[in-house]
Order: C-alpha cells, then structure tokens, then sequence
C-alpha cells in the first residue's frame, strides 16, 4: 500500500463542479488501496481577490491582519471537498496549517517552515479518515498564522509529502505537467517526462509558476519524488527527481520569462571600496533578493553607476533603503525601471556544451532586442529585456533551440 500526497491548485477546485470532479479522481485513488493525504489551493483567484481587498483598505495592510486573510481562501475549499467526500461515504475530514503541526518563522506573507509534526494526520490516516488540508498556511511558535508565499501550497503538499516519508507527491493542475515553455505563452511546447531537481529548481526560480520554487528546494533536500499532472485529463505528467542515467541530457530543457523584476540604478557613486557592500547589505538586510549586479566602469570623475534588478514585489521596499543609503554614500541619484522581463534558458547539458549564450544573444539580436543584462551558471543563462519583447523572446529561443521536435541531447558524462 502506497501513500500519496495529492494536492490540486486553484483551477482544480475553481468552482463546484471542479469540485465534484477531484472527489471522483480522489475516491478512484483511495479503491486502488492506496493511502491518501489531499492538500488544496484556495479557488483560483480568491487570493488575489483577498490580497486587493486588503489593498483597498489601506495602502500598507500590516501583516500578520494579512496572513489571518490570506490564509482563509484554503478553509473554504478543504471544508467543501470534505463535504462533497463525506456525502459519497468517504470518511474525509479537512485540516488547517496549524491543526496539522505546520509551525513557521514570523515572516508573514513569506514564512519559512521550521517543523511540521503531522501528528494528526498520522492519526487520521491509522483511523482510516481521509485527511484534506489547507495548504500555504502555518503558525509561528506564538500560535499565529503565517503564509508560505505565493503558489505555497505545493510547498505544503511537499513538506507533509517529505515528514510521512510518502512514496510520491502528486501535484496537479491545469497543464499536463512541466513543458519546455510555458504552454500558454508557447502553444507548441512540449512536455517534458522527467525532470531533475536542480533544473526545476532553475525553471521555477526563473519564472515557471507550474511549481514553487521553494517546495522544489524542499523536494530536493528531503528527495521527495514529485509529479505534476493534469487534473483534467488522464495521461502521464513529469517526474522531478534526482539526475538519474536515463534522463534526457538536453543541451537546453526549457525556455522561462519572468515579469516579476524590477531594475534599480544607482548613479554616480563613488567608485571606492566598501560602496557595494553597504549598498547590498542594506538591501539584504530587509530580505530582498538582488539578482542581477552590474557595475559599469568608473567616468573620469571616480564616479561609476551600479544598476540591479529585484523582484517588483519587493521594489518598494528595496527603494526605500536604497534611497537612504545612496544618500548617505553621496550618490546622485537612483532610478528605477519597472518594465522589464527576464528570458532564460534551462539546461544542464550547458555544463559540457559551449556556444548556448551566443546562440542565444544572436536569435535576441535577430529579433532586434536589446539587452540590457545578462547573467549565467552552470545550468543557466538569462537575458533581462524590455518586459514587452518578453513572450516573443521566449517564443523564438523555443524554436532556435529545437525544443518543440525531438530534443538535441548532449553526451551523458
Ligand atoms: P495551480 O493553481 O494548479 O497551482 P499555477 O497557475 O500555479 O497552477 O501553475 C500552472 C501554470 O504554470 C500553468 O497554467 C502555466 O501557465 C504555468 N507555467 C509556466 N511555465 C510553465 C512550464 N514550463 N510548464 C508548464 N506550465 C508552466
Ligand atoms: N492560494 C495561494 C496562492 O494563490 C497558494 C497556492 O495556490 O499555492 O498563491
Ligand atoms: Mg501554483
């Protein structure tokens, strides 16, 4: 007997209809004699709605009110689908983030999971109940509830996944699993069947949505196989587990955009040391993540200009520190530009392949786009580009890197 998580996002519990149809899926699961823990998302879009409501309240709601908010989009849908399961006969019972032991930092609206005890569930599951829980919710060790950030409850589903030792953590939603590109913005993409972590780990901080980027680090550290699958239609999805032999070596997995970003240009500081580090460490100090750095050459002045993207989610608070520490380090002025996007390519066939970025920046020239950073690791390149160039950029790099036929492999080292 197997024991599998399965968790089904917004559009999978969207509406009643949908909910009728993941408690048919979830009863066929359960008469194959498996066991089954169910996470779900709020409906899609009700987190949106909640965090605009907030917003019409006031400008700056203060935080944990938020979370109390946020976090009640997962009550509604646990408590129906427990409903429609105990009405077939299905001794289903819904769980909340503090219920089933998720205990958190108190980083509201971005908690980070410090322990899950799942004691509960545990004993749901010996006492044959069906047990539903509420994902991207915890309580910090004051009792207070807490979100895991936005998509959150994928990391939900992995964490239960990883702390009962389950032997997978299904996750389903509105795509037949992870493609080479998003397949709403290119119709072509293919699915891809086996994924490592370490690549995932890439797409999803790049921008593929389809998981969170967090529940993949999880995944990775605690090795919980993880399939994303459709739950609209049958057929297979894509695994994301540890590199194995028989994994494709492509030379480039994916094609990602990400509109999430934001770059902050801090002009004519002085080009001295110990700038970078007080510029960074005040921005690191409000946990904002800085991706890109660039610093340009210094004018004939000893004057140089030091640009930086952030996430636009956090741009408010990042140009409040920097504005107060280019002050204080005599800084001219600081800009922002706000409408920009990041393409990447996803791969770890770059490791033994050469020539992928100037590929890559030649179809970005062919497209006449300007770019205006780049970045690479060992697995990676990203371009950030005018934010409105972004979904043509994705599209043409799909089709220069053959990603919609049989994909170009790399030698297995
Ligand atoms: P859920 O509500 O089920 O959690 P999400 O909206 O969070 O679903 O994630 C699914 C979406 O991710 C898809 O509808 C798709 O538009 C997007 N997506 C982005 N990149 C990819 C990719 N490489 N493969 C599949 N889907 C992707
Ligand atoms: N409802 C939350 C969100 O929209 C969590 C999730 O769906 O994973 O971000
Ligand atoms: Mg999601």
């Amino acid at each position: 007997m197997a024991l599998l998580i399965q968790k089904f996002g917004g559009t999978s519990v969207g509406n009643i209809e949908r909910i009728h149809r993941i408690a048919e899926l979830i009863e066929r699961t359960c008469q194959t004699g498996n066991q089954v823990v169910v996470v779900l998302s709020a409906m899609s879009g009700e987190t949106d709605r909640l965090w605009r409501l907030a917003h019409d309240v006031t400008p700056h709601p203060d935080a944990r009110e938020l979370d109390v908010l946020l976090s009640s989009g997962e009550r509604v849908t646990i408590a129906l689908l427990a409903m429609k399961l105990r009405s077939r006969g299905i001794n289903a019972r819904s769980f909340t983030g503090r219920q089933v032991g998720i205990v958190t930092n108190s980083s509201h609206t971005r908690a980070r999971i410090a322990k899950v005890t799942a004691d509960p569930v545990r004993r749901a599951l010996a006492e044959g109940v069906l047990p539903i829980v509420a994902g991207f919710q915890g309580v910090n060790e004051r009792s207070e509830v807490t979100t895991l950030g936005r998509g959150g409850s994928d990391l939900t589903a992995v964490a239960l996944a990883a702390t009962l030792q389950a032997d997978r953590c299904v996750i389903f939603t509105d795509v037949d699993g992870v493609s080479t590109a998003d397949p709403n913005v290119v119709p072509t993409a293919r699915r891809i069947p086996k994924l490592s972590y370490e690549e995932m780990l890439e797409l999803s901080s790049l921008g593929a949505k389809v998981l969170q980027a967090r529940s993949v680090e999880f995944a990775a550290k605690y090795s919980v196989p993880v399939e994303v699958k459709s739950s609209f239609q049958e057929g297979e999805g894509t695994l994301v587990t540890h590199e194995d032999v028989d994994m494709e070596r492509a030379v480039v997995s994916g094609v990602t955009g990400d509109r999430n970003q934001a770059k902050i240009t801090v002009v004519g500081v002085p080009d001295q040391p110990g700038i970078a580090a007080n510029l960074f460490g005040a921005v690191a100090g409000a946990s904002v993540l800085v991706d890109m750095i660039i610093q340009n050459v210094s004018h004939q002045d000893s004057l140089t200009d030091i640009s930086f993207t952030v996430p636009r989610n956090d741009l408010a608070r990042a140009m409040a520190l920097v504005k107060r520490t280019a002050n204080e380090i005599g800084a001219r002025s600081v800009e922002v530009t706000e409408k920009i996007a990041k393409v990447s390519l996803v791969g770890v066939g770059m490791r033994s392949h050469s020539g992928v970025a100037s590929r890559m920046f030649q179809t970005l020239a062919r497209e006449k786009m300007n770019i205006m950073m780049i970045s690479t690791s060992e697995i990676k390149i990203s371009c950030v580009l005018d934010e409105e160039n972004l979904n043509k950029a994705v599209q043409a790099l799909h089709k220069e890197f053959g990603l919609e036929s049989p994909r170009e492999t790399g030698k297995i080292h």
